[in-house]
């Protein structure tokens, strides 16, 4: 079996967006890939990253490369292979580029590891990549890949998902890292102004902001029967009425999809429907905070409300490109047995099965289409995917105010929290907006349409059109 791995894409039938966006916007669309493609012919773009599911990246990934395809653009997915200490220390330059960690530490031995393994998978790369090609290499983990894809003449764009607003000892230790490896690509693409090294050259740098795509199985509409359906099956809400129906959802493929599998739920007590329910979606990565909004939960909020808490992250057995993963579940974990058994009796730890993409992302669709407050109390992010997904959804979303949360969250769309380790804030702004269902939804109303104007496909699509334009343009 070879390292890398192509990963099927579906397209995606582009036409649906204009419901979405307007005829303006997407006739704007439509001429700018029809002028892509006529400089485009006989070449392909190529996406390389290192997981096929889970996480923002795979996720935006299934969605673009399907709506590329449609506008028919030759464009391929790759997925790396790299062993358990490859990761590991793809890991701790992910934490230092966010200002955590331990990067300061990461020697010779450990970029002699990251470069054999990059190594070995550029030689099967490039039996695929022609010269001419585009290839979108994407975070810390492909950035080894960079130096053999440009001498063998293809267009190398380096997209970092990630980022610190301030650099600090460890982010200078991450990029120092990396840097040999991305000196080589032709540009580089961040999420943020605030995240590019001071070395990195302007004219080579692309700013992209991150986008959701309405239609995918995490977005898309679900009725109320569906999401109490959906939420009674994987056993996160007590609801004897809504486990007979049809946890439904449309497929990437086109296909409609159903949610039977449960999910694990570590709970003394269930929700029933009608209760308040407080989410979180994310990875188990200690950036994203689970374990301080357990106890901003506990010690700020419980007392006060009769709501409940539901910490939600993918199943930690499949997420092959983050070891931490487990680790941080299970501190989680240990947290929530030492709880006050009234406040415990109140907190859910929940992890989604991964076998099946599609149903993964319903499952997080209905928990956050009947979320009361989402809440993202990263310490660090590079974009915050999860923010603009639960904003799209109408709902009242509390986020840090770090990285890419400063982007999405504009005045009247949500609650920035200015100091994410402030639980006695974190706590009052939760109970402030638990008080006033007005308030809850008219933010509702403003995210979603703040994020129609911002955060959808179409202008991200655009924008990497104007970069290899640019690129193709150059050579
Ligand atoms: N996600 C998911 N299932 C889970 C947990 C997370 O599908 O069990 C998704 C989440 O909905 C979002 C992505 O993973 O689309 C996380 O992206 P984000 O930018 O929030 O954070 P990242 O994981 O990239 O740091």
């Amino acid at each position: 079996m070879g390292l890398i791995r192509a990963v099927p894409s579906f397209r995606r039938p582009i036409a649906r967006l204009e419901a979405v966006i307007g005829a303006k916007r997407f006739a704007g669309l439509l001429s700018a890939a029809g002028e892509f493609r006529a400089g485009f012919v006989g070449r392909t773009i190529w996406n390389v990253n290192s997981t096929a599911v889970g996480g923002g990246v795979a996720e935006m990934l299934q969605v673009l490369v399907g709506y590329v395809d449609d506008l028919g653009i030759a464009i391929r997915r790759l997925v790396i292979h790299g062993d358990a200490d490859f990761f590991s220390i793809t890991k701790r330059v992910h934490n230092g580029i966010h200002g955590h960690g331990d990067a300061t530490g990461l020697g010779a031995a450990e970029a002699d590891h990251y470069s054999r393994v990059l190594a070995a998978n550029a030689v099967e790369l490039l039996d695929r990549v022609q010269p001419g090609d585009i290839v979108l290499l994407h975070d810390p983990q492909t950035a080894g890949l960079a130096a053999p894809l440009v001498d063998a003449g293809a267009l190398v764009l380096w997209r970092c998902h990630i980022g610190a607003d301030s650099a600090n000892e460890v982010t200078e230790a991450a990029w120092a890292f990396l840097r040999p490896h991305l000196t080589e690509a032709y540009g580089w693409v961040f999420s943020r102004r605030a995240y590019v090294p001071a070395w990195m050259s302007p004219e080579q740098v692309w700013i992209i902001a991150p986008s959701i795509d309405p239609f995918a199985a995490k977005n898309q509409e679900l009725d109320r029967g569906s999401v109490r359906a959906i939420l009674a099956t994987i056993g996160v809400v007590d609801d004897p009425g809504g486990a007979g129906g049809p946890g439904r959802f449309l497929r990437l493929d086109g296909h409609t999809g159903h949610v039977e599998r449960p999910a694990v739920v570590i709970a003394d007590d269930l929700p029933g429907p009608r209760d308040e329910l407080l989410v979180q979606v994310s990875r188990w990565d200690r950036l994203k905070d689970m374990d301080g909004v357990l106890r901003g939960f506990a010690e700020h909020v419980a007392a006060d409300r009769t709501s409940h808490l539901a910490l939600v992250g993918p199943s930690v057995a499949n997420v092959a490109d983050d070891p931490e993963g487990a680790a941080v579940y299970g501190e989680c974990l240990l947290q929530w047995r030492a709880l006050p058994p009234a406040v415990r009796s109140r907190t859910l730890l929940v992890t989604l099965p991964l076998d099946d993409v599609d149903e993964n992302a319903a499952m997080v669709n209905a928990l956050q289409r009947h979320a009361s407050i989402v809440m993202q109390k990263s310490l660090a992010e590079g974009f915050g995917l999860t923010v603009a997904e639960a904003m799209w959804k109408g709902r009242p979303v509390i986020g840090s105010a770090v990285g890419g949360i400063n982007d999405q969250i504009a005045p009247g769309t949500g609650v920035l929290l200015p100091d994410p380790t402030d639980l006695p804030a974190f706590g009052a702004s939760v109970r402030a907006l638990l008080l006033d269902p007005e308030l809850r939804a008219r933010m509702g109303a403003a995210a979603h349409a703040h994020v129609r104007a911002n955060f959808v496909g179409d202008l991200h699509l655009l924008r990497y059109a104007e970069a290899f334009a640019t690129l193709i343009a150059g050579r």
